[in-house]
């Protein structure tokens, strides 16, 4: 399955980092703005400076906004969950802040249950 950021043509030089991690995701691929990145916008490349990547994110990001599957993608890469690169215009660092906020939340949660339960 193509996933985005993967280029459409099997010649095309494919870094690693770019290679989702898994290829379970569905159908939204189809529909991805990003499905060829030749401006290399969402993933790092090795060694660039914090500057570049503060520009090329936002550059991603700018794309993802008029993505008709971000919330499909951002999902996605929550879910896997993808360690690299600009995903549903989340980076991978905003990724880790959303799961953390999610696992405290479901924390509470099972804790707010179990304290019902017992009444
Ligand atoms: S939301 Fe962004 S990363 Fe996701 S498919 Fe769309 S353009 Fe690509």
């Amino acid at each position: 399955m193509l996933l985005p950021h993967q280029p459409l043509q099997d010649t095309a030089v494919v870094p690693s980092q770019r290679v989702p991690s898994r290829e379970e995701a569905g159908p939204w691929h189809a529909e991805a703005v990003c499905r060829r990145d030749e401006a290399g916008l969402f993933f790092a490349p090795s060694k660039e400076p914090t500057a570049a990547r503060l520009a090329r994110e936002e550059a991603a990001k700018r794309v993802c906004a008029r993505c008709p599957v971000m919330i499909e993608c951002r999902e996605h890469a929550l879910v896997q969950p993808e360690p690299y690169g600009v995903w549903g215009g989340l980076t991978a660092a905003e990724r880790r802040v959303v799961l953390a906020r999610r696992r405290r939340r479901e924390t509470e949660l099972q804790r707010s249950a179990r304290m019902q339960a017992a009444g």
